[in-house]
């Protein structure tokens, strides 16, 4: 079955990567704007047959590892600290020299099979880095196998859902008690990046202080949308509200632009909107230079922002910014940034477009 859906990813980046692509070997062209501005385009990749496609599609690195499918393979019980250690190894000797970031367990106990928690709405519930904070001896096992592939050099460790600087001080804590028993044992403890997703709006508002905090900034836009339009992303009922083009989302990934850019943070956009070129231009605009998106979109994205320069792209944005609708940006974004890039995007308009309501 792996090697089927393998075969099948590699066909599809072939598709996608075009003459030249992965049919020829890995690309290997680093992203730019159309005036020379360096973009890293990342992919997130969740099972083991996505890590050929990252690099057939010429992925500077994985800027977002699930590791919950991992434990999701583990019906009874975790993944032993020894087994995440090897597959977190393997991720990173394959990407090397480009950068793996872990994404430490984000999960509820929902998908868990844990019965300790009754929940009517598990994605306000306690999931990610709160359910981390709680299975202790999980999550220690987990940053051990982390810190231990860490050797390999280019690993970096990201904690999802953070909504209070306490939980990343209680992480860091943990980290540091695991390097230290590392180092107690004579086993090589390497210094491992550390990242925070921003997904939850109270970490948006409290942006300075958790980026203090943080090697790096990882925007989740997926979760950023749905919390800050306070509308489940998985029910279709209010779907219409999941606007990716909403004034209020637009505002907050502004705000950490500006934040990151002002504290000289390094910051990524992991949602998936950033496989869509109206909207990567949007990101590049306000300041955003890395993306990570599933790999087969990495292709298409590297071409369309190699047509735009970033002055283009800023002032798009900044346009976009003032208005006051989802509607309003629509109708602006999709002819300018058409108009922009010589490539037909129809195809990625839909994603985009809002409706008024859930009846429309
Ligand atoms: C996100 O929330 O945008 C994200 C990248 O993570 P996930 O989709 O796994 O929640
Ligand atoms: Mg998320």
């Amino acid at each position: 079955e792996n090697a089927r859906r393998q075969k099948e990813a590699l066909a599809a980046a072939a598709e996608a990567a075009g003459p030249g692509g992965a049919a020829a070997g890995p690309v290997e062209t680093a992203a730019a704007t159309a005036d020379g501005v360096a973009l890293s385009l990342r992919a997130n990749t969740e099972l083991p047959h996505e890590l050929t496609a990252a690099i057939a599609c010429g992925a500077e690195g994985i800027g977002l590892y699930r590791s919950e499918f991992l434990f999701f393979a583990h019906p009874h019980g975790f993944p032993s600290m020894e087994e995440q250690q090897s597959v977190y190894s393997t991720l990173a000797r394959a990407m090397s020299p480009h950068p793996v970031a872990i994404r430490t367990l984000d999960a509820g106990t929902e998908r868990l099979g844990e019965s300790g928690e009754c929940s009517t709405n598990p994605s306000m519930g306690l999931r990610g880095i709160r359910l981390s904070l709680e299975l202790r001896d999980a999550f220690r096992a987990q940053i051990e196998a982390i810190v231990r592939a860490g050797s390999e050099g280019n690993i970096e460790m990201v904690l999802p859902m953070v909504s209070t600087v306490e939980e990343i001080w209680q992480a860091k804590d943990l980290l540091a008690e695991v390097r230290a028993g590392l180092e107690r044992a004579g086993l090589p403890a390497a210094p491992v990046p550390l990242g925070v997703m921003i997904e939850v709006p109270a970490a948006v508002l409290v942006l300075e202080t958790l980026a203090r905090e943080a090697d790096f900034l990882c925007v989740g836009t997926n979760d950023l949308i749905q919390y800050v339009m306070a509308a489940d992303r998985g029910n279709p009922a209010v779907a219409y509200l999941c606007q990716p083009l909403h004034p209020s989302v637009l505002a907050c990934l502004g705000r950490i632009a500006e934040v990151a850019g002002r504290m000289g943070k390094p910051v990524r956009i992991c949602g998936e909107i950033s496989s869509n070129p109206f909207f990567a231009v949007l990101l590049v605009g306000m300041g955003f230079r890395q993306l990570s998106m599933t790999p087969l979109a990495i292709p298409a994205i590297r071409r369309a922002l190699g047509e735009v320069s970033v002055e283009d792209a800023r002032r798009v944005a900044e346009r976009a910014l003032t208005l006051a609708t989802a509607g309003e940006v629509y109708a602006y974004l999709v002819p300018e940034v058409s108009h922009l890039i010589p490539i037909d995007l129809s195809p990625y308009e839909k994603e985009i477009r809002p409706t008024n309501g859930r009846h429309e």
